[in-house]
């Protein structure tokens, strides 16, 4: 009796997760590669302003109530 369970038996996807590149987190098909749309608009940002070192966390920081003239 020859059991062709025996062997290899490893079911890989297809396609493997692949984590932002912004933060690390498992990236959403709506906003492939990125986890989020957030972190594509901070990837983005960072292209169109030429300069890659801008903190993430700045826009979540505001606080409204700054007039100046
Ligand atoms: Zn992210």
């Amino acid at each position: 009796m020859s059991d062709p369970k025996t062997g290899s038996a490893k079911v890989e996807p297809l396609r493997k997760p692949r984590p932002c590149p912004e933060c690390g987190r498992p990236s959403v098909r709506e906003s492939y590669p990125f986890c989020s749309e957030r972190c594509r608009n901070v990837d983005l940002s960072r292209w169109l302003n030429g300069s890659y070192a801008i903190p993430v966390s700045e826009d979540e920081t505001k606080a409204g109530g700054d007039d100046q003239g």
